[in-house]
């Protein structure tokens, strides 16, 4: 995968992010690794739907913008420190997703009431409860990349949510299960009676049956497919936004 297609398939998860509901008034960003030191990020001021390939820019691993025109958003740090910690982490989504808000919120842990839990339970998905602000200093990246652990996603208590992947498809599809799960959730904590969960016998086998190369691979191809008639192609350029 050369830049240019790194750019393109980075505007598609973003447009496949806004289609999933993460987008936040031009608020949220996602990356993707272009090398051990450097990664294309969606900039600050375009929204999720917006972003186009042309827009994105390459940053190093300490936020220097090396190519592009666009600002950084101010909480580069969740990538940056995420990507130096985790080298097999290679694509990092960030976004104040609502139900993901909701579930930050909540004392309660992220339960596999449905197969769209099941990549945060085991290991569970921890919540970074230091600051309820925004990821704005390097120490801040450090504890989260820290508080991230092994686990595929984390919480930012009163802030929003996290999702990592081997690559952007498994990034963007984890948060688009993430944010189900967690609005599953909210709907069966607000009923307010008891309620059951999938066992932990049953989590890695319903868990390796629903997450594949395959079953991944196709879901991110209905999600790009979204994203694109909601939003455009990665590369067109929107109307009243530079590039
Ligand atoms: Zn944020």
């Amino acid at each position: 995968v050369n830049s240019t297609e790194q750019r393109e398939i980075l505007a598609a998860a973003c447009k496949a992010l806004a289609f999933c509901g993460h987008d936040d008034f031009q608020l949220g960003h996602v990356s993707v690794r272009e090398s051990a030191t450097t990664y294309w990020l969606k900039p600050k001021g375009i929204d999720l739907g917006e972003a186009t390939a042309a827009t994105m820019l390459l940053v190093d691993l300490d936020g220097n913008v090396l190519e592009g025109s666009g600002d950084r958003p101010h909480e580069y740090f969740i990538h940056g420190e995420i990507l130096r910690a985790h080298p097999e982490v290679h694509a990092v989504v960030h976004s104040h997703a609502l139900a993901c808000i909701a579930m930050s919120c909540l004392t309660e842990p992220l339960r596999p009431y449905s197969h769209h839990a099941l990549p945060f339970v085991l290991p569970p998905i921890p919540t970074f409860r230091e600051t309820t602000n925004l990821i704005t200093t390097r120490p801040l990246g450090q504890a989260v990349a820290r508080e991230l652990g092994p686990a595929n996603g984390l919480f930012l208590q009163n802030h929003g949510m996290v999702t990592i992947g081997a690559d952007l498809r498994w990034a963007t599809v984890y948060a688009a299960m993430l944010e189900r799960a967690c609005a599953l959730q909210i709907q069966v904590s607000s009923q307010g009676s008891g309620s059951v969960w999938t066992s932990d016998e049953e989590l890695l086998a319903r868990r390796d049956y629903a997450f594949t190369e395959a079953s991944v691979q196709q879901i991110w191809e209905y999600l790009e497919r979204k994203g694109r008639v909601a939003f455009g192609a990665p590369h067109a350029p929107v109307p009243g936004l530079p590039g």
